[in-house]
């Protein structure tokens, strides 16, 4: 199937409007959710397929943008790592163009919101649904034990969203399921404890599913968690290794510079890779490409990937000098989606019947 039709089915398969419960008609605006996790170097897939879409959303809306650090204990993990982690994943984010004064920038964790708000989900799913969810069956399919977050983790990424009532999800392909699985929930808590949740949808974009691949192994998507480094293009790569990564790209026996993602998919990842960093077309890459080999070729999205990525490793590195901006930058976005997350919690409280007479309340503490 071609992208531009698998694009249309799912388009139009989840492009209806953002469902508002009756009595929610003025509160909702539009508010767009999405997260990264802090589990390794950014690497330019991720740049294709998230940051580049907020960094064109955030002019136009408002983003909260979590830095999904309890999403990234869901398989073993390293902490004094998870914390390097965090801030340079802050700081390469910042590098790359995210403005924090137009998105709320924060570290998932810092909101205990999420995982209150998880828990009263979780109480209204069901453990068959979540166990036929294909991210969960992939993941787990060589594990001998596994962890309870791998089935549980969607539970949390729909409180991600239900607790700021964001209506605009950018996900990828991947992620549509749990999409399908928050609006779900949403229906659930609503008819059982009362209009709360605008159903939200999830927000696909032109060029949204131009998915980067491995250099190593083009039939795989280019990935953080693939265990050879040389698969991936990272952000902060110095010049030298996009250069080295590139020419060891597999390529086929062909020496022809065509595009073809069906039967050459190596050099045509070449091609969107250098397509995206240089915003030349398809057809005039391999126009200009006509006289020149594969082998050669290479130097030539090398150079136009280490000329994109020039600008973003600069910016990062005076960030990552200044931890305490770093730090300052996610304690202002800690406080304006707390703020935001309480609301809707304290509504969950009330209507899921754990908020007692707040009056009888405030008046036995006075007289403790
Ligand atoms: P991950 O770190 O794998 O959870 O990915 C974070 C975000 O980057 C998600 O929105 C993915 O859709 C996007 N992404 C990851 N890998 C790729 C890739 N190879 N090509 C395009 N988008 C990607």
């Amino acid at each position: 199937m071609t992208l531009i039709r698998r694009y249309h089915i799912v388009k139009k398969f989840f492009s209806s409007q953002t469902e508002i419960p009756p009595n929610l008609p003025e509160k909702c605006t539009k508010r767009i959710l999405s997260g990264i996790q802090p589990t390794g170097a950014l690497h330019l897939g991720n740049y294709v397929g998230a940051v580049a879409q907020w960094l064109k959303l955030q002019d136009k809306y408002e983003i909260i943008l979590s830095i999904a650090d309890l999403h990234s204990m869901t398989l073993p993990y390293e902490p004094k790592q998870l914390s390097k982690n965090i801030l340079e994943l802050t700081a390469t984010l910042l590098g790359c163009g995210i403005n924090p004064n137009r998105v709320i920038l924060f570290q998932q964790s810092s909101v205990p919101a999420h995982t209150e708000l998880y828990w009263s989900l979780g109480c209204i799913s069901t453990m068959a649904r979540l166990a036929h969810l294909p991210q969960f069956k992939e993941k787990s399919v060589n594990l001998k034990e596994i962890p309870l977050g791998l089935l549980v983790y969607p539970v949390l990424q729909a409180a991600d969203i239900l607790c700021y009532k964001a209506t605009d999800i950018p996900v990828g392909e991947d992620q549509l399921q749990h999409i399908q699985l928050t609006q779900d929930l949403a229906r659930i808590f609503n008819n059982r404890f009362g209009a709360t949740f605008p159903i939200p949808h999830s927000l696909i974009l032109e060029n949204k599913f131009i998915k980067l691949r491995s250099l190593r192994d083009p039939s795989k998507k280019m990935s953080k968690s693939d265990p050879d480094p040389k698969s991936r293009i990272c952000l902060l790569d110095t010049p030298d290794h996009v250069l080295k990564k590139i020419k060891r790209a597999l390529t086929d026996f062909t020496s022809e510079v065509t595009y073809d993602p069906k039967d050459r998919l190596g050099v045509s990842n070449l091609i969107d890779i250098h397509s995206f960093v240089s915003k030349k077309s398809v057809e005039d890459i391999c126009r200009e490409a006509e006289n020149i080999n594969t082998g050669q070729y290479k130097n030539v999205v090398a150079r136009a990937v280490v000329e994109f990525l020039d600008p973003i490793q600069k910016s990062t590195a005076k960030y990552l000098q200044n931890e305490d901006y770093l730090l300052s930058v996610l304690e202002s976005g800690r406080k304006k989606a707390s703020e935001l997350a309480e609301q809707t919690l304290d509504e969950v409280r009330m209507k899921s019947g754990l908020k007692l007479s707040v009056q009888k309340v405030n008046k036995i503490k006075a007289s403790l």
